[in-house]
């Protein structure tokens, strides 16, 4: 019985064909692959820029630096993400605020934001969670009312739609991973996204040092225009070589989103005849690309959380616990008394786990999954055993 991992990125040999061209050209740093990148994946996503970066991290600082989001100002941020997502406020000086979010989507909704805005929230990071397209429209309308910037963490969601559109589309800035979690891969690398020039000028500034003249426009000329450095800035650069694979592997999207949602049917298929078993699905207002497909464990099922995870290790099946929940981490002990409760968060964090879903996913060793979860459901009541 081989094992089943729980993610598995989709490379080939287009992206080493892609690489070896870099190699060869001798221009390896930021050049004229990730300027193509760029075009390429503000084209696909409906956006008028895009600003490749060294990761989604990086972009969220970015975002939040070119909004002017800075000390004493409040940015709400759902608890339910990956921690970057709250670290990113505090990088500026700022507060991250934690909402809660909904229990079919994982997402904040208009409402969790609405409970938490003050007069010191200056921005809200909405995310959309394991790919799940967020439900932006009445977070707009709240945001637009309170003149509140809407930064979208789609690290989870290249080709998930929003109202028929990319998501990150109707936000003001949206920040994208390409970490091998996620489902384009560059290695380490992600993209900033907006349609305001001001904000894309500015962010690709700061990437590289705040530099008047980027390193590849000088490198153009024999006789180098001397730079100037206006204000502070970082290295957050992605180089031509990751560049090289993202552009293979944006070109893949549309395949692996259909691979994806083609496995997380005949998951949701089974999972929907076992009681106790809550999957995933699409909300009325989007499609997902099932970054991450994630299953709650509801209290009247015969196995814990823990219990289905055990049971899927004893068959090889290499799961994870859902997403987690950034307010219960020691690094925002600052913020414990000040946070609101947060019943939904806790709740998903300690139900949910996530099913192994990758592109070379077979049926075989998907029905095994399947196959290991019908037994589990079986299994004893713990409160009878
Ligand atoms: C993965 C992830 C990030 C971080 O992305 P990096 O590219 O690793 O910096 C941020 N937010 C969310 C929601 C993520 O899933």
């Amino acid at each position: 019985m081989s094992r089943i991992n729980v993610m598995k990125p989709w490379l080939g040999a287009e992206e080493v064909l892609a690489l070896t061209e870099v190699i060869e050209s001798g221009w390896v740093a930021q050049g004229p692959r990730v300027a193509r990148f760029e075009m390429e994946f503000a084209q696909q996503m409906h956006v008028d820029f895009a600003v490749a970066t060294s990761s989604c991290t990086s972009a969220l600082h970015l975002a939040l630096i070119v909004a002017g989001i800075g000390v004493g100002d409040e940015v709400v941020v759902p608890s339910f993400s990956f921690i970057a997502t709250a670290n990113a406020p505090t990088y500026v000086g700022a507060r991250p605020v934690f909402a809660d979010v909904d229990l079919t989507t994982g997402n904040v909704t208009a409402q969790t934001v609405a409970a938490v805005v003050s007069t010191q929230t200056r921005a809200v990071i909405i995310v959309d969670q394991g790919g799940v397209p967020v439900d932006l429209a009445p977070v707009r309308e709240l945001c637009d009312r309170l003149d509140i910037v809407i930064i979208e963490d789609a690290a989870c969601g290249a080709g998930s739609t929003y109202g028929g559109r990319p998501v990150g589309a109707g936000a003001d800035i949206a920040a994208w991973s390409f970490h091998p979690r996620k489902l384009l891969t560059t290695g380490e690398g992600g993209m900033l996204t907006t349609n305001n020039e001001d904000w894309a000028t500015r962010a690709r500034r700061l990437r590289e040092h705040a530099m008047s003249v980027s390193a590849n426009d000088r490198q153009g000329r024999l006789l180098a225009v001397p730079e100037v450095y206006a204000e502070i800035g970082y290295n957050y650069r992605m180089t031509d070589l990751q560049a090289a694979v993202g552009i293979v592997q944006l070109g893949r999207l549309p395949e692996i989103v259909r691979r994806r949602r083609e496995l997380a049917e005949r998951y949701a298929g089974v999972i929907a005849g076992i009681p106790g078993l809550r999957a995933v699905d699409d909300p009325a207002w989007g499609t997902g690309n099932f970054q991450s497909f994630w299953i709650d464990v509801q209290p009247d099922f015969a196995l814990d959380r823990e219990g289905v995870l055990a049971a899927l290790a004893v068959a090889e099946v290499s799961a994870r616990r859902g997403i987690m929940a950034a307010h219960r981490q020691p690094a925002f002990d600052a913020w414990r008394d000040q946070n609101a409760p947060l019943p939904v968060t806790e709740y998903l964090t300690d139900h949910t786990l996530i099913l192994p879903l990758y592109h070379d996913l077979t049926f075989a060793d998907q029905d095994r999954v399947m196959d290991t979860l019908v037994v589990a459901a079986s299994a004893q009541k713990r409160s009878a055993a």
